[in-house]
């Protein structure tokens, strides 16, 4: 089957982004770096800096698709280990090795670990100070919902930070990254996962993702103020900003 070619309906999609994700969780981290080079380890930073959690009592976030925890333990470091937050992932096997991490580095006090779908989220109205989702949004069957639901558990003042793929806007660096991403990233994956095929289908969800401008205004929509951008290594990521005010 080669399914990033074909149409496919919301709920065969989440369940294939389910299977990549339960086959790859105990290799999860060490794929990531494998696959950007490291570089996952820079934005992640960059987002982190741009969130700038205070460095006190209070504080607390909400970091969705959150996997196994690399933007939560982030936050609750950047923080002073003063924030605390909710690690939601709609699977079970990411989120158990995010707990385990967490536990590992001393950090399961500041932590929850929520088994949730973004676009369902099983919080109250204004429930956050700061919606977080790196490298998850684009896995998300229906984004304008997720971002309704973002809107709805932030307080009035909070804030939503979104890592993604983008678009890459260098010239060059766009032909070498298709070259990595349409053989390279599969091939991996075939060699550590021992299957090539859901790669492809990561990798086709990154080119049917909205680029930088269509996703600001996917994120107007759901009623934020002040959308921005940031692009990061040419666009290969980009870190968008809004506020609900
Ligand atoms: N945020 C982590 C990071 O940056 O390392 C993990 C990103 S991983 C590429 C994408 C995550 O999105 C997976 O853990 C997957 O289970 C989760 N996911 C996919 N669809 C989801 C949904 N509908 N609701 C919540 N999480 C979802």
């Amino acid at each position: 089957t080669s399914y990033g070619f074909r149409t496919v309906s919301d709920g065969e999609k989440q369940s294939m982004v389910n299977d990549v994700f339960h086959k790859v969780a105990k290799r999860y981290d060490i794929m990531n770096d494998v696959m950007s080079g490291g570089l996952h380890r820079v934005w992640k930073d960059a987002m982190i800096a741009s969130l700038n959690p205070p460095k006190r009592p209070g504080f607390r976030f909400l970091d969705v698709a959150g996997g196994t925890g690399d933007i939560a333990f982030r936050i609750v470091e950047a923080s002073g280990r003063q924030a605390t937050g909710t690690v939601l992932d709609i699977n079970g096997s990411m989120l158990g090795v995010g707990r385990e991490r967490a536990e590992k580095k001393g950090l399961a006090a500041n932590l929850d670990f929520v088994e949730a779908n973004a676009e369902d989220l099983p919080f109250a109205d204004a429930s956050f100070d700061a919606y977080t989702i790196a490298f998850g949004i684009r896995n998300v069957p229906d984004i304008d919902k997720a971002l309704r639901e973002a809107f709805r558990v932030l307080r009035r003042g909070g804030r939503l930070l979104c890592l993604e793929f983008s678009e890459v806007e260098m010239p060059l660096l766009d032909k070498v990254y298709d070259a990595w991403s349409f053989h390279g990233i599969p091939r991996m994956g075939e060699a550590i996962a021992g299957d090539g095929e859901p790669y492809r289908y990561l990798v086709e969800s990154i080119r049917k993702f909205p680029r930088q401008q269509d996703f600001a205004a996917m994120i107007t929509r759901a009623g934020f103020s002040r959308v921005r951008w940031t692009n990061y290594t040419g666009g290969i990521a980009a870190l968008h900003s809004a506020w609900k005010i």
